[in-house]
């Protein structure tokens, strides 16, 4: 064995150190470089969101030269490809003209909001890390408690999304009404064929798959009818069956259908089931004059909706909204059932214990800022203008010759244009050079047995003259269907 030799092995380790930091010192940039880098992206943001006026809604092509290179390239170059292979390709969901699907946002205060945490990248999810990033974060679900109704006593979290949002309230209905082992098969689930389809996704992955699932009928206007969901779980429980969750919707993706929230209340209490609403899509257009459409939502044992739809946030961020506190720290706080309800309200304050997500991204700031900045107002006038551009495309459809849905509840409707034969070919056609065409983007769906085209308006930089460019396009397309 060699004598130990200290000194030496300090100055062999010093000498390493030195030649490794030169290059691991290149991810902490100078002040230059980040002031460049920053101009540079403030210049491509400024350049695209000024061309989101004449650029189209939606391309197609093949993506190339993305993969991963082992040398470096300029943010120039990285910002080309970006633009190139990424921003002109797809749905533009920034864009006035995205009108498919449910349309996106990306308003710019949120941005800055991302931009700052990525910089100052707060650990969110445990109140002693950061209580201020924690408390922005219950302050966010706390305004959303109010908008919707919620007691205080209610808990939530932000999550990325609708999916996971329904995965966190399925998961409590399930511990709540303790649905595992031989009792699954015997369980019941009702929701209606206009459901969105992360609720079933979400039952398998709770490990649900196993249920009983009825689908209850629906009224003309795509409502769920509460009468016939009352006689299923009168059935089901008098054939011995444990009726435990009705899954509703507040604006459901294809027609923006808002379920009778009050009587399905009623139904849920007098029956023991839990009471869950889907507001993924509709649910801040409580903030509008259809506010009486949403009455019975806070009755809803818990409930989703989604900030990066409905205030017009970038993607990634929903919101679970849950008022049995313990049903949801079963599963997302390891120790929840030996702990007492003063205790609770200290570990409340911690997301990681409201969620699957431990380690996490601050969006809390990203809904927080852009409603300290801009208040209220603006957001609620948006929606309402939505609802009334949908009205405006619907009228202008008519005098078209075109057929359009029912009456919307909110601001998603569809359309087909009467053929004299073979109708739905004809606007499958229609669809077809509409993608083609890519002005303005829309989508189709089935609708009663009927392929219809569909129109969301959602994204805030829709106008009227996003509407009146609709309109030219489609008749523009129409032109071309033999
Ligand atoms: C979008 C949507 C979802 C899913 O939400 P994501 O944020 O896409 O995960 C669920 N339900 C409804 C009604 C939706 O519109």
């Amino acid at each position: 064995m060699r004598e130990p030799n200290l000194k030496q092995d300090i100055e062999v380790l010093l000498t390493q150190i030195e030649q490794t930091s030169a290059t691991s010192s290149l991810l902490d940039l100078s002040q230059e470089d980040r002031s460049d880098l920053l101009k540079q992206s403030a210049t491509y943001a400024d350049a695209f969101i000024s061309s989101l006026a004449t650029t189209n809604g939606f391309a197609q092509k093949a993506v190339r030269g993305l993969a991963i290179g082992k040398e470096p390239i300029s943010l120039e170059a990285a910002l080309q490809l970006y633009q190139k292979e990424v921003v002109e390709n797809g749905i533009n969901a920034a864009s006035p003209k995205h009108l498919g699907y449910i349309p996106g946002g990306g308003v710019f205060t949120a941005a800055l909001a991302d931009f700052l945490v990525a910089v100052t990248n707060p650990f969110s999810s445990a109140y002693y890390a950061s209580p201020g990033a924690a408390t922005i974060e219950n302050e966010v679900i706390n305004w959303i408690k109010s908008v919707f109704g919620f007691p205080e006593s209610a808990v939530g979290a932000l999550s990325s999304g609708g999916s996971i949002s329904t995965i966190i309230a399925l998961t409590a209905a399930r511990d709540k009404h303790q649905i595992k082992n031989e009792r699954i098969p015997n369980s019941v689930v009702y929701l209606s064929d206009q459901v969105h389809h992360s609720t079933q996704k979400a039952l398998r992955i709770i490990g649900l798959e196993d249920v009983q699932i009825r689908h209850v009928p629906m009224d003309s206007e795509h409502r769920m009818q509460a009468e016939a969901l009352n006689t299923l779980v009168e059935l089901d429980k008098a054939a011995g069956l444990q009726p435990f969750l009705i899954v509703a919707t507040a604006g459901t993706t294809d027609t923006g259908a808002i379920d009778p929230l009050n009587e399905i209340a009623d139904i849920a209490a007098a029956q023991s089931l839990w009471f869950h609403v889907d507001a993924a899509y509709g649910g801040f257009f409580i903030l509008t004059a259809k506010k009486a459409l949403f009455a019975g939502i806070q009755r809803a044992d818990s409930l989703i909706v989604d900030p990066h739809k409905g205030l017009f946030l970038p993607y990634g961020v929903g919101a679970v909204l849950v008022k049995d506190r313990n049903a949801v720290l079963h599963s997302h706080y390891y120790t929840a059932n030996y702990m007492q309800d003063g205790q609770n309200e200290e570990l409340l304050k911690s997301p990681a214990n409201l969620s699957p997500e431990l380690t996490k991204h601050f969006r809390g700031l990203r809904v927080w800022l852009p409603l300290q900045l801009h208040g209220i107002a603006p957001f609620q006038a948006c929606l309402e203008e939505k609802l009334l551009l949908l009205q405006y495309f619907r009228a202008r459809l008519l005098e078209q010759g075109f057929c359009v849905g029912p009456e919307p509840d909110l601001s998603v409707s569809y359309f087909w244009y009467p053929f004299s034969n073979d109708v739905d070919e004809k606007n499958k056609q229609l669809m077809e050079e509409i993608h083609q065409d890519g002005a303005v983007f829309l989508s189709s769906s089935i609708i009663n047995n009927r392929f219809v085209i569909r129109i969301a308006i959602l994204a805030f930089r829709t106008r009227k003259e996003t509407i009146d460019e609709a309109m030219e396009m489609v008749c523009r397309c129409l032109t071309r269907v033999s």
